[in-house]
């Protein structure tokens, strides 16, 4: 089966791996260090803190923004789950807001969802691609509110050719094996604002500080979040092959672009002129009339071998968020009854994306049922 994304684990990465878990020291020790003052270097931000997943990092980024019980945040309906829940640990009500046809926010729907509860955005880079994120950190700016970007999908995408990682308030990513880089689990948040940094940090630690000698104090309740040395060594191996995992992606994603653009039955999403996507995700959005057989397309894109996923049910469809938000987001709904992930990732070759594009032709050919409503 080739799965819709994975992880590349070479020889160096288990040797770096090895190095590491020989060190005295297996966690808070310098490797962590050493890891945060790489990514912060790679996306040009100043401070980057580690968390054992990219949950951690978000519901860490979402306590320091100061968000309390019964504040507001607003963010995309077209998410994973994690995004919302970071916030809904604190209290926080999330405000759904409706998406484009290429799975990121609309940011011409969020100032019309700001109310005095209002605390930040949480905007998402869907599959990779940026979202308009210098328009929202400007309604943020306008309105006083904390930008904190989900980037779990999009480490070393980037805009105007500057990664991004540096603009938003603070910026989260996840290291979940199908994301960008990997660390078993584990996440980050990168920021400019060093009291956003430090506690981010404390946060991290149970909300103690070291005072002097044996003395700690505990000033707020924070959690055990820490990424130990030995991921955070098999992430610094992996970050240096980032950009080549990248190009990779891209050389897999142009060329579907190209080999699917004539295709009846599916669009694909283009990405703009002055952004670089990561291609976490190659989304493929099957035609209306083919709706109501995606279940059928999907299972038998899976019996041929091409690990197809979808992403995502819509936050507000999950039945713990149903009662909570008791909205409809069209876009959202009709992107999910569209959406299918087909595989794009660095450890596949053209060959292999070549044959993904011959399973879908034949899906579609032997498909024959249109239910047109
Ligand atoms: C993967 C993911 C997360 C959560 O990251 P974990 O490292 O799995 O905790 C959050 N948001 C989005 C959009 C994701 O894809």
């Amino acid at each position: 089966m080739n799965p819709y994304s994975k992880q590349e684990i070479l020889e160096e990465d288990i040797q770096a791996v090895v190095k590491d878990l020989k060190n005295p020291i297996l966690t808070g020790g310098s490797t962590v260090d050493l890891f945060e003052t790489k990514i912060a270097e790679y996306v040009g931000a100043k401070y980057a803190v580690v968390f054992n997943s990219g949950t951690a990092a978000l519901h860490s980024a979402y306590f320091v923004a100061g968000l309390k019980e019964n504040d507001e945040f607003i963010t995309s309906s077209m998410s994973f789950v994690a995004t919302t829940n970071g916030g809904v640990y604190l209290g926080g009500n999330p405000v759904l807001v409706d998406i484009k046809f290429d799975g990121n926010i609309d940011v011409s729907k969020i100032e019309e969802k700001i109310t005095s509860k209002t605390k930040l955005i949480a905007p998402v880079d869907y599959a990779g691609n940026p979202c308009d994120i210098e328009e929202i950190m400007k309604i943020g700016k306008k309105h006083n509110l904390i930008v904190v970007e989900d980037g779990s999908h999009s480490l070393g995408s980037s805009i105007n050719g500057k990664k991004i990682g540096s603009i938003a308030d603070m910026k989260t990513f996840s290291f979940h094996p199908v994301k960008p880089i990997t660390t078993f689990e584990g996440g980050a948040v990168t920021t400019n604002n060093k009291e956003f940094y430090e506690k981010l940090k404390k946060f991290r630690s149970h909300g103690v500080v070291k005072k002097s000698l044996w003395n700690q104090d505990m000033e707020d309740l924070g959690f055990n979040y820490r990424l130990s040395d030995v991921p955070c060594a098999l992430g610094i191996s992996q970050l240096r092959r980032l950009d080549s995992f990248i190009k990779k992606r891209n050389l897999i994603g142009e060329y579907y672009d190209e080999a699917l653009k004539d295709l009846k039955e599916i669009s694909t999403v283009r990405i703009k002129e002055n952004r670089v996507s990561g291609r976490h995700l190659y989304p493929i959005l099957l035609d209306r009339s083919l709706w109501c057989s995606k279940e059928d397309i999907f299972q038998k894109l899976q019996e041929k071998a091409i690990g197809v996923q979808v992403h995502y049910k819509p936050i507000h469809k999950h039945s713990f968020y149903r009662q909570k938000i008791n909205k409809s987001f069209s876009n959202a709904e009709d992107f999910y009854k569209a959406e299918i992930s087909i595989p794009c990732h660095q450890s596949m070759s053209l060959d292999d994306a070549k044959e993904v594009v011959e399973t879908l032709k034949e899906v579609f050919n032997t498909q024959g049922v249109s239910c047109v409503r």
